[in-house]
This record gives C-alpha cells, structure tokens and sequence, in this order.
C-alpha cells in the first residue's frame, strides 16, 4: 500500500523535474537525425496538438480527409513546390516507410534493366542492395576503400542505364555533393540530409526523395519529388502503395498519411519561406559550417576526416589528432556538460559529428567552438 508520504514524495520529485527542465541549462542539439527542429515547428505542432485549426480537437485525433488536413497536406506540397522552385510536370508526394523504403521503390518504378548507382556510404550501399534485386547495378564508382571520405570524380555512367543515383549528403560521413551533375540517363537522387539548404536545378532530377527526419519534421513522412512522365517506363506490376503513380494521381491522399509529421513539415516550410527561403537558408548553412571547420583546422586537438573539397555543410565530422586520442572520452563528457547533444560520431566513423542542419542557430556552433577552445586552453 502507497503510503500519503510515498505519494507526497513522488509528487515533490515530478515538481522538480519540471523546474530543472525549465531552468535548466541551454542544450545545444547536434543530433544527426531525428534532429533539431525550428521553436516555430515546435511550438506550432504543440499546440495542433491542443487544438487543431480551431477545431477544438487534437490533429492526433481528426479525419486525414477532413477539410482542416486536406489543407495541410495541399499547402505543404504547393510550399514545397514554391520554395524549390518545382517546375511544371512534377509532383511532390508524401509517404512513409522513410527514406530506406524509396531504395526499393526508386528501382521497382524505375529500372528495367540497368541502373547505375555511385556508392558514397552507408545509405548508397543500402539503395544499391535494393536495386539489385529488380536488375544490373553498375555501381559507377565507390570510396568505400577510404572509409568513404571523399566523393569519387571523373566516373562514366553508361548511357543504356535507366538511371543513375547518388546520395547528396552523406550524413554518416559528412561528405556532400552541392551540384546537380549533368547526366545523359535520368538522375535519382536522396537528399534526405540536405533537402532545402540550397536552391536545386529540380528540372535535371526524375525522382528526388527525402526523408523528413533531417531537415523537415519528426520521423515518419519521407517526401518525394517526381517528374510524373518518367514513373510508366517499366513493364512489371508494382504494388499498388509501393507505385509514385498511385501516390500522385491521389494528391498523395491515397491512404492515411502521416498527419502529424505533415503538419510539422507545414510549419517548417513556412519558417523556411519566412527566412527567406532555402538560398537564405544556404547561406546561414554555410557560414555555420564554414566557422566550425575553421576551428577544426585551427585546434591542435581536432582534425577533420573528409576531403576538404567534400566536406558536408550538414554534417561536420572530426576526431581528436592522433597525438590527443586519449583524450576523446574526455572531451565528450565535458562537451556534454557545456550542453552539447548528439556530437558522438557515427560508429562506422568515430570521434565526433556535430549536425548542422537548417535550424541550428549560430549561436549553439559558438557554443561548441567556444568548448572545443576551452578544452584546448586546458590541455
Ligand atoms: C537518414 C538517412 C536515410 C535513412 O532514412 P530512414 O528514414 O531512416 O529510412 C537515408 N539516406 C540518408 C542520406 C539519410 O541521411
């Protein structure tokens, strides 16, 4: 039996979590994905889930066909076409089974008989396995015996290839590809990682897809954008929800979408288009990017570990020099005093990955330069 005591207590305890979460020190939130949203996106889904639209019920609880998300599903997509200057004869959708769904679905509508594909990471390997499965990969080129630290150049893409797909940021890694390559075949791409931190020659692309995790909304929606004449080339029989065509041809409607992260994706297009769009967004990007390499090179601890001409504006990998290796148990634990969240580097790499997508202020980077110095000044 709970005594009146234990329950007091238990209440006095909950009454100071809330206050330590309230007062409690500012986080700085490198995380490489789910990620930092904008407070707008924050804010606005908070209270959808209060009150949606004035419906006085919560977006967790009303039809998706209701004509309050109808709304939000149709403006989302118009703002997604707006801001990436989405040209005519293209179609955004939305999906779930994130990105890793689209390496499967990318081949089943697209590949006849071969694709080619260049292996930059983790995620490239994973679509070109998938691929595999519906014809001949050609994988064009790979940096897979470098660990993956710089993008392959100067490779050959068959011109009988049905397509030719690359990742543009390669999030594990912190490579990144800030171009539309001109291709002869049609051209894929994953830009989950760094969708709207440019502006994007869409008109080069047949499929773009994203998932929104990165640099959009909560996981659970993965977007794409589809050139709608290029999904009837193949003969076989797709799955009627593994088919862009059935996504398009309903205003991506076809069945229940994923409400709640469509409506925070609302709120982050909206942001973005009130910044001042993804050129906007591309410079803040750049800079952010741009001081913590600086310090990278500058700080006798660190070292980045890509190719200084691939290095990702997203995702910023480093590690300690090899003379100060003991020492990064050390720095993450006094990074993570500071505040510092989700700057533990990707297994497969190691050392630290410090994320920098669309929302993060300039004043978190300060922050971890201004740690990455202290830690220097006191070693
Ligand atoms: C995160 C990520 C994925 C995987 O996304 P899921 O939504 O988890 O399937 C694929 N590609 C890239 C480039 C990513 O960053």
């Amino acid at each position: 039996m709970r005594t009146l005591a234990a329950c007091f207590e238990k209440h006095v305890t909950k009454i100071i979590i809330t206050f330590k979460k309230d007062i409690g020190m500012k986080k700085h939130n490198f995380s490489a994905g789910p990620s930092i949203l904008s407070e707008y996106t924050i804010k606005n889904t908070a209270a959808a889930v209060e009150n949606f639209a004035g419906t006085g019920l919560s977006i967790l609880e009303v039809s998706h066909r209701g004509k309050e998300f109808v709304a939000v599903n149709d403006e989302a997509r118009a703002l997604i076409k707006e801001l990436l200057d989405v040209p005519a004869g293209y179609e955004v959708v939305f999906m779930g089974g994130g990105a890793s769904m689209q390496f499967c679905m990318v081949p089943y509508n697209l590949l006849n008989k071969k694709a080619s594909y260049l292996d930059t990471g983790t995620w490239a390997s994973k679509a070109i396995k998938e691929a595999k499965l519906f014809g001949e990969v050609d994988v064009v080129a790979s940096s897979k015996d470098a660990n993956y630290t710089y993008i392959p150049k100067n490779y050959k893409v068959a011109e009988d290839s049905d397509y030719f797909h690359f990742t543009s940021n390669n999030t594990i890694y912190g490579t990144e590809m800030r171009y539309d390559p001109d291709m002869k075949v049609r051209l894929v791409a994953d830009m989950s990682s760094d969708i709207f931190s440019r502006p994007i020659d869409i008109s080069k692309y047949d499929v773009i897809y994203a998932g929104a995790q990165k640099n959009l909304a909560p996981a659970g929606v993965t977007l794409a954008i589809v050139r709608v004449d290029a999904l009837e080339h193949v003969d076989r029989p797709i799955p009627t929800m593994l088919k862009y065509k059935t996504h398009v041809d309903k205003d991506s409607m076809f069945n229940t979408p994923p409400v709640l992260p469509i409506y925070s994706a609302l709120q982050t297009l909206k942001w973005y288009k009130e910044q001042g769009g993804v050129a906007v967004m591309e410079k803040k990007d750049k800079e952010n990017a741009a001081i913590l390499y600086d310090e990278i090179d500058r700080n006798k601890l660190f070292k980045g570990t890509v190719a200084v001409e691939d290095r990702s504006i997203m995702n910023v990998c480093f590690i300690m020099n090899d003379e100060y290796k003991d020492l990064e148990d050390e720095f993450s634990k006094f990074a993570s005093a500071a505040g510092m969240v989700g700057i533990k580097g990707h297994r497969s790499v190691g050392g630290f990955r410090a994320s920098l997508y669309n929302a993060m202020p300039k004043s978190s980077v300060e922050a971890l330069i201004a740690c990455m110095k202290e830690f220097e000044r006191t070693h």
